[in-house]
């Protein structure tokens, strides 16, 4: 890519705080955007088409995959979630870029955007991110439980990201991405 920007790929446990952290980023650095997911789960109350996902059928998810259109998907409690390629392309042209995804999906990214950003967000302990899931209040014990299965997967992949940043204070956690993307900045 000729341009500065960055792609930047936060990972890390459902309920750690990905979405609360890449929402704080938005609103602090007006240079960076956050890329919208297709997904086929159903929104949530409260979410938006365009906003926090792209809700799609499994059949448009599946001819879309067929065009080569994602940049990496991955299947997470019985839905496909995969990233937009031109939409992320497109994005890039104008700003640094926040994929909000899961490590299989970011290591994927790297595959197909080398200089692609990878941060791991990890909570202050196991315990907490159950509790962040409870606060939140959107998902059923049933499907906190299995959240919770999978965090142990997903921090086990952290060496293989560039940095981790642990999300205990949120702003210091914020602070602590801001300097990184900064940093990564000044080098290209
Ligand atoms: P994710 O996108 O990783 O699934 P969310 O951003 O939805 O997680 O955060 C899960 C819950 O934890 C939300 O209720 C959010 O307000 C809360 N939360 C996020 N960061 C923190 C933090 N640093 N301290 C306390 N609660 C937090
Ligand atoms: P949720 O249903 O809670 O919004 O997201 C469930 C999981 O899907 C989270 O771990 C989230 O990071 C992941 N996810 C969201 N969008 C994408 C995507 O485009 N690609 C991949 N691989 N994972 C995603």
């Amino acid at each position: 890519m000729s341009n500065r920007n960055v792609l930047v790929v936060l990972s890390g446990p459902s309920g750690v705080g990905k979405g609360t952290i890449a929402k704080l980023l938005i609103e602090r650095n007006r240079n960076v955007s956050l890329s919208i997911s297709c997904t086929t789960r159903k929104p949530r109350d409260g979410e938006l088409n365009g906003r926090e996902y792209f809700f799609i059928e499994k059949s448009e998810f599946i001819s879309k995959l067929e065009d080569n259109g994602f940049l990496e998907y991955s299947e997470h409690f019985d839905n496909y979630y995969g990233t937009p390629r031109q939409f992320v392309l497109d994005s890039l042209k104008e700003k640094d870029v926040l994929l909000e995804i899961d490590v299989n999906g970011g290591l994927e990214v790297k595959k197909n955007y080398p200089t692609a950003l990878l941060i791991m967000i990890e909570p202050p302990s196991v315990e907490e991110i159950r509790n962040r899931l409870i606060k939140r209040n959107t998902e059923s014990m049933e499907k906190i439980n299995s959240r919770m299965q999978r965090i142990d997967y997903e921090l086990g992949k952290k060496d293989l990201y560039d940095y981790t940043v642990v999300n205990d204070d949120l702003f210091t956690a914020v602070e602590e991405i801001e300097n990184i993307i900064k940093s990564e900045k000044s080098k290209i």
